[in-house]
């Protein structure tokens, strides 16, 4: 390295010219504070950027668990029974998990009939379960009337004659 100044050379550690006296400044980049502002705007830019990809992350990964009440599908038949006002402010939309007894099969496998697995032998009311992908068509199709089966599902309409009607999202 040489001296601005003079054009001596100098120790590239050297504070002051060894020819003419004068300071010698090191390049910005050779500077500490240079440095220093460097990694504080990685830092900021890192985490704003990265804070927002978090955030994001957040609010997909909550759109995709859902989060299922485990019911007793008697229980939501008398309450359907008792009071189909009650009954729909109570599981209009929800997500629900319970057990339950195939009934019947539409035979398009557009979906099934179920009723409690313990439940009263006269139930006035329904629930059809509606198969939305060819998984559930798959399992649900090795199965036959009076099985035992789990589903989770969304609670998409409910009537005081048709009883209520579901979305399968599993069904093991
Ligand atoms: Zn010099």
């Amino acid at each position: 390295m040489n001296c601005k100044n003079c054009g001596q050379e100098i120790d590239k550690k050297a504070v002051v010219c060894t020819g003419c006296g004068c300071k010698i400044k090191k390049p910005f980049y050779k500077k500490l504070w240079f440095w220093l502002i460097v990694v504080v705007v990685i830092a900021i830019v890192g985490s704003s950027s990265g804070g927002s990809d978090t955030s994001t992350n957040t609010t997909n990964k909550q759109a995709e668990v859902i989060t299922y009440e485990v019911v007793d599908l008697q229980t939501m038949f008398d309450e359907l029974d008792e009071n189909a006002m009650k009954a729909e402010s109570a599981y209009q939309d929800k997500y629900i998990e319970f057990q339950c007894k195939i009934t019947n099969f539409d035979s398009d496998g557009r979906y099934i009939g179920v009723e409690p697995v313990n439940g009263s032998e006269w139930n006035f009311i329904t629930a059809m379960c509606y198969i939305k992908d060819d998984a559930q068509k798959s399992f649900l199709i090795e199965k036959n009337v009076g099985d035992t089966i789990t589903i989770k599902g969304q609670v998409k309409e409910i009537g005081e004659v048709l009883g209520y009607s579901i979305d399968i999202k599993e069904v093991y």
